[in-house]
Formats: structure tokens, sequence, C-alpha cells
């Protein structure tokens, strides 16, 4: 798990940084200060909803890469629910208190199957949620353009494959696909699993061990999170986002029992705070 770090306290603050993408999922409270001299590493900054733990780092970080000592004109993209207003209530801030400066931010709107390219060979798919209001909420996949064998060529031997292509060129035996490499759910109750199939890493929400806790339909139970990563057969869960009303002291063995009976088959992690939690 050596590709995401962040931050998960329900109502404090929330955001994810893989690193390798050099990409942001949210901004809670107190991100520049964590990410410290790697300010500047994020290109991509995505949003899945305007609630404040999850947009009130933005103008910190933001301000941070403007005025301190560093790459100060690096472009960074702000990826956010087309017509939030918590994002667009942070943009406006922005513009507000810092009224003489320029921030090098492009601010990109987009809606539930809105892609936004990332580099030559990846895109951000940006996916609904179900995270209860009026308001639009996201999440989003990280997709990889790959190709492979067809089907129909699979199993025959390598020399057949070798004169086919010569014949008819390798479009004629290669087809394209999109790998899942990273998804992040937000907040948000349980995803369809057809959306992160096969995913390399998911986030999924996590908020309540016990369902009876949940008054609303706005986040997922462990045990949801746990069936969306299996129906996905997901590489590795990463569970976010559970309720402080737990003891921890007992909620990680409760969590361990439940990942063990699951069927899960990849690695199982919580991001509890700024710690990462093996879970088997
Ligand atoms: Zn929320």
């Amino acid at each position: 798990m050596r590709d995401i770090s962040g931050f998960s306290r329900a109502m404090f603050s929330n955001w994810c940084w893989h690193e390798p993408f050099e990409l942001l999922i949210d901004a809670g409270e107190g991100l520049q200060l964590a990410l410290g001299q790697k300010i500047w590493a994020p290109e991509v900054v995505a949003i899945t909803h305007g609630h404040s733990d999850h947009v009130l780092g933005l103008p910190g970080l933001i301000a941070s890469r403007r005025f301190a000592k560093g790459a100060q004109e690096k472009p960074l993209t702000v990826v956010f629910p087309d017509g939030n207003s918590g994002v667009l209530a942070v943009r406006d801030l922005l513009a507000r208190m810092w009224s003489f400066t320029e921030f090098p931010v492009t601010w990109v709107p987009v809606r539930a199957e809105g892609e936004f390219r990332l580099g030559k060979t990846r895109v951000l798919r940006a996916f609904a949620t179900a995270h209860g209001g009026s308001e639009p909420t996201l999440g989003y996949a990280v997709l990889e353009e790959r190709r492979r064998l067809k089907a129909e060529f699979a199993g025959r031997p390598e020399r057949e494959i070798r004169d086919l292509a010569r014949q008819g060129g390798s479009d004629a035996l290669m087809e394209a696909y999109r790998h899942v490499r990273f998804a992040h759910t937000g907040d948000a109750m349980p995803i369809d699993p057809a959306l992160v199939a096969g995913a390399d890493i998911l986030v999924h929400d996590a908020t309540f061990l016990d369902g009876d806790d949940r008054k609303r339909d706005i986040h997922a139970t462990t045990a949801e999170a746990l069936e969306v990563g299996r129906a996905a057969g997901v590489g590795c869960l990463v569970l976010h986002h559970l309720s402080i009303r737990y003891d921890r002291a007992a909620a990680i063995p409760a969590l361990r029992a439940q990942v063990a009976a699951c069927g899960l088959a990849g690695g199982c992690w919580l991001l509890d705070e700024a710690r990462l939690i093996n879970l088997r």
C-alpha cells in the first residue's frame, strides 16, 4: 500500500493522495501541512462533493502553492461535480480573499460519466454516487488504456499468432480495453461493483460497523463496502470514513473478523486519520 496515503476522520477532514498519479481525491483541512514540501506535486485535485470536511483544505493548498517558496506557477486542475455549491463557495473565497492575485488553477466541472484526461494513457472518469441531498456528488475511477489479445485467439500457439499478425496486422489480433487502476467513492452509499470491476485499488466509504446506526441513506456500512470490493474483485480495498463513535480498540478486531469472513480475495486496509491499518 505504498501508492496512497491520506487522512480520514468523518466530519473533520478527508483526503487521499495517489502519489504515482499525482492525484488528490478531496481536500480536507490540514492537507497542505501533511503534504509539506510535496504541496507542488499534485497535478489534479478531484473533489467528490462540497461538504466542508472534503473542501476546506483547498484554499490553503492553493494559497500555499502560490505564496510559499517553490513552484508558484505550477498549474493545478480542480475537477469537481458541476454546480456543487460547496466547491463554488471555495472558488469564490479564493477570489475574494486574494482579489489582486491570479492563481494558476483551472476549475473543471464534470458530471457523471464525464472524463478528464490524465496524461497519454489514463483518464479520470466520474461516476454518480448516492450521498443524500440535492447537491451533485461523484466518485472517480482512473482508467488506464491498454491492449490485449482478442479472446478468440487466446491459447493459440505463439507461432500462429505471429503469422496472423504478419498477414493482418496487430489490429486484427488485439483489442483496446480500459483497466481500473484506482477508484474512490468519496462519501457514498455502496456503489455498483461494475463501475470498478477488477480495480487495483478501491477506496470505499465504510462509515458504519453496525447498519442499525445508519439513520439516513448517505453512507455505506463496512459490510456493504466489503461486498462491493468482493463483487468487483478488487486487488486492494481501502475502507475510509469509519465513524468516530466506534472505539478503535473494539472496532478494529471486529472489522478484521468481517474481512476474514467476507470472501474478499485481495488486500484490505483501513484509512483511519493518517494511519493505514492492515485488516488482514
Ligand atoms: Zn459528505
